[in-house]
This record gives structure tokens, C-alpha cells and sequence, in this order.
């Protein structure tokens, strides 16, 4: 045992962040958190966390059963014009739907208010440790880089710039009861998918995904531009859109990035979006976040193993995420056509074996 308390800093409050800081101090550590923003919370829309992140919750000693629903993610799919193409059941894979800011809550509530710095943003980094946040020089054993897609730490200590895919997605959560109940369902256009998922509460989380060839395209008023691509598609759709205060709808372009050569330099790591954004098409970036968090707080003292084992896991995903936007993006009528009559046929066992591939994954033990 070290005969001092070992220190880290964790830069972003995000999910990725909080989880290290949560798995960190389990595993001993005294931990900083440092969020540029001036509140630690998450807007954001609706999230699906898979059973491998079920078990990352649990090896951080959380349990977010009574803030979520099970949901058949991407089960459930109909034609825009509401024809079934394929039903599954409840329960088929294990999958939950939560709010963002419900899994940031129980994240944030489980680490004392000292650990958490607001209005911290960090201008520089450098391998041996140090810190610089609000003009003020930090140090510490571990630096945990968990600030998101566009992380400074990885473009300065490594490179490389978000990736925009040329595609983009708009997400809203309805007002509690006012469009209810509604069952879980992806609808496929030609590129163009809406996917809709209960929430507790009875609200309702539904997003749109389309092509888009400029990055940043603003549209003005985000719901009048749901509606005006989605307005005449089978209900509940049109209905959902408008049942969502129009300030709420967020619009976000599809980034991700390269695969990074390693996660780790000397007392420098990458975590979360930072290391491994992904496009929202497989549903894991958040579930691998909590996974990277529980693997590091088992190997804070052997740092090249959590480069090791993450890189095995998650490089793969960003090529399966990648291949998903091809598909996704596909705007040709006979492919799409031909990938409607494959998820008819898919017999349940291969569709549950194909949806879940990413999410068998055994925790480590914390203490
Ligand atoms: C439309 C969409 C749908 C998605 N759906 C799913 C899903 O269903 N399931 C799933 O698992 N994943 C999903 N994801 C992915 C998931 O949202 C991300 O992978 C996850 O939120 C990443 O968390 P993070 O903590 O790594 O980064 P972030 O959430 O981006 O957090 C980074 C934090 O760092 C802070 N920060 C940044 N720079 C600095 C700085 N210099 N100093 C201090 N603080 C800083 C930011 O303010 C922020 O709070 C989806 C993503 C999108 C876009």
C-alpha cells in the first residue's frame, strides 16, 4: 500500500467523469472533479443502457432500477407509414430506458459536493500531472481526461479532431402524460430513422436521425424542422414532436472519432467520449464511459492494462458504429427494401444475438 493518499483529476462531470470519480474513490483515491460548466447537470434527452452497463452501475455500488424501464431497444420496428415490419417482447434483451439527467443524478449523488468544482474549466495538460484550471496550477497522480467528444486533453497530448459523419440527430422527452402510453419502435425511412422510447414518469423519449452534408446546420425553430421531415409519418409520431416544448428539442451533428493509439500517456488517461466517441447507432457510448470507469478504478496502478483492455473493447464498436451510419445513411430504395425483408426474417434468436453482441461483458470487482 502507498504510504500516502494518491490523488487524481478528473476534467469533465459528464457520465464518464463522475463514474471514474465514483470507481476512483472506491479504489482509494482522494478525487477532484473539474467541470468548466457553471452547474453539474445533464440535459440531454433519453439514454438505453444495456446489461453491460447494468453491471458497470453495479460494480460502482448504484442501482438505477427505480429511475428506469426496460424497453425492447430497436425491437419494434414499422415502416413510416406504421406497418409492422417486426415485434419483439419485453424483456428480450435486458436493455433499460433512463433520462440522462436521472443517471447523472444518481451518478452526482454519490459522490460528496467537496469532490465536484464548477465554473473549473482546464486550459492545459501536460503527461507529468499537471493541471491547469481557472489560472490556477494543479497536480496529481492521475489526470483522468473525461471532457467529452471534442476533449482538449486529446487534441493537445495526442491529436486528432472529432469526425463529423455526416449525419444528425434531433431527441426530445415529451411532458409527463401527454402522450401515453406508447410502446418502444424504431421507424425506417430511406436514411432516415425515428426511434421512440418510454421513460418513467410518462414521459417519452423519441429522436431523429437523418443525412446532413454540412456540419452545424442551424434550422431556427428544431421542431417545426422535425415536423416539416416527419409530420405525415404514422402516429404517435407527429404527435410526440408536438407534445415537446419547442425549446427542448435538441439538434446535434453526429461526431465521432478516429481510433486513438492508446488511451494512456505516462499520468494522462482518456476516458469516455474523450477516448472513444462513437455515433449513437449501436447505443453504447455512455455504457462503455461507465464500463472504461470501473475498468480503471480496478487498474489505477496498472494503467497499461486499462489501455490494453479498453482498446480491445471498444475499437471494434467505433468500426460496427461506423458500418451502422453506412447502413443507416443508405437512401437507396432496393437496399432499403432488402434490410426491411432481413429484420422481418432475423428469427428472434439471431436478432438477440446480433443486438446484444456488444453488451456481453463481465465487471471487475471493486472494492
Ligand atoms: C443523440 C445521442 C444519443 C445517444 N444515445 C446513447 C444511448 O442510448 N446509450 C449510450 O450508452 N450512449 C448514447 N450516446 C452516447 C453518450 O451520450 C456519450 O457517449 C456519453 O454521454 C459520453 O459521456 P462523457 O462523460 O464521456 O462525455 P460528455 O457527456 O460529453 O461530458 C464531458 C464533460 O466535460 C466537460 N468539459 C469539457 N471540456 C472541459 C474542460 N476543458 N474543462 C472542464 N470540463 C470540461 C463538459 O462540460 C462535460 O460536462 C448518445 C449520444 C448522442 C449524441
Amino acid at each position: 500500500m502507498p504510504d500516502r493518499e494518491r490523488t487524481a483529476l478528473v476534467i469533465g462531470a459528464g457520465i464518464g467523469g463522475l463514474a471514474a470519480a465514483i470507481g476512483l474513490r472506491r479504489a482509494g483515491w482522494s478525487v477532484s472533479v473539474l467541470e468548466r460548466a457553471p452547474v453539474i447537470a445533464e440535459v440531454g434527452a433519453g439514454l438505453t443502457l444495456w446489461p453491460n452497463a447494468v453491471k458497470a452501475l453495479g460494480a460502482l455500488g448504484l442501482d438505477v432500477t427505480d429511475r428506469s424501464v426496460p424497453t425492447i431497444s430497436r425491437g419494434n420496428i414499422l415502416t413510416p407509414r406504421g406497418r409492422w415490419v417486426r415485434r419483439n417482447h419485453p424483456g428480450d434483451v435486458g436493455v433499460l430506458a433512463i433520462h440522462r439527467a436521472d443517471l447523472h443524478d444518481v451518478l452526482r449523488k454519490a459522490l460528496p459536493e467537496s469532490a465536484l468544482h464548477t465554473d473549473a474549466e482546464v486550459t492545459a495538460v501536460s503527461v507529468d500531472g499537471s493541471v491547469t484550471c481557472a489560472d490556477e496550477e494543479l497536480r496529481a497522480d492521475l489526470v483522468v481526461a473525461a471532457d467529452g467528444v471534442n476533449s482538449l486533453v486529446r487534441r493537445t497530448l495526442w491529436s486528432g479532431e472529432a469526425v463529423f459523419q455526416h449525419r444528425t440527430v434531433w431527441r426530445g422527452v415529451t411532458a409527463p402524460g401527454s402522450v401515453w402510453p406508447v410502446q418502444e419502435s424504431l421507424t425506417m425511412g430511406r436514411g432516415v430513422q425515428f426511434g421512440v422510447l418510454p421513460l418513467p414518469g410518462e414521459r417519452v423519449y423519441w429522436f431523429l436521425t437523418a443525412n446532413e452534408p454540412r456540419a452545424n446546420t442551424s434550422y431556427g425553430d428544431e421542431r417545426a424542422e422535425v415536423l416539416r421531415r416527419v409530420g405525415d409519418w404514422h402516429e404517435p409520431i407527429p404527435a410526440l414532436v408536438a407534445a415537446t416544448p419547442e425549446d427542448q428539442v435538441l439538434h446535434n451533428d453526429m461526431l465521432d472519432i478516429d481510433p486513438v493509439p492508446t488511451f494512456v500517456k505516462d499520468h494522462v488517461v482518456l476516458l469516455g467520449d474523450a477516448a472513444h466517441a462513437m455515433t449513437p447507432d449501436l447505443g453504447q457510448g455512455a455504457c462503455q464511459a461507465l464500463e472504461d470507469a470501473v475498468v480503471l478504478a480496478a487498474n489505477a496502478d496498472d494503467l497499461p492494462r486499462y489501455d490494453r483492455e479498453r482498446r480491445a473493447r471498444v475499437h471494434p464498436m467505433l468500426t460496427a458504429a461506423r458500418a451502422s451510419v453506412t447502413r443507416n445513411s443508405d437512401t437507396n430504395p432496393l437496399r432499403h427494401a432488402a434490410l426491411l425483408v432481413a429484420a422481418r426474417l432475423l428469427p428472434p434468436a439471431t436478432w438477440r444475438k446480433a443486438t446484444a453482441q456488444w453488451s456481453n461483458w463481465t465487471a471487475p470487482t471493486l472494492p
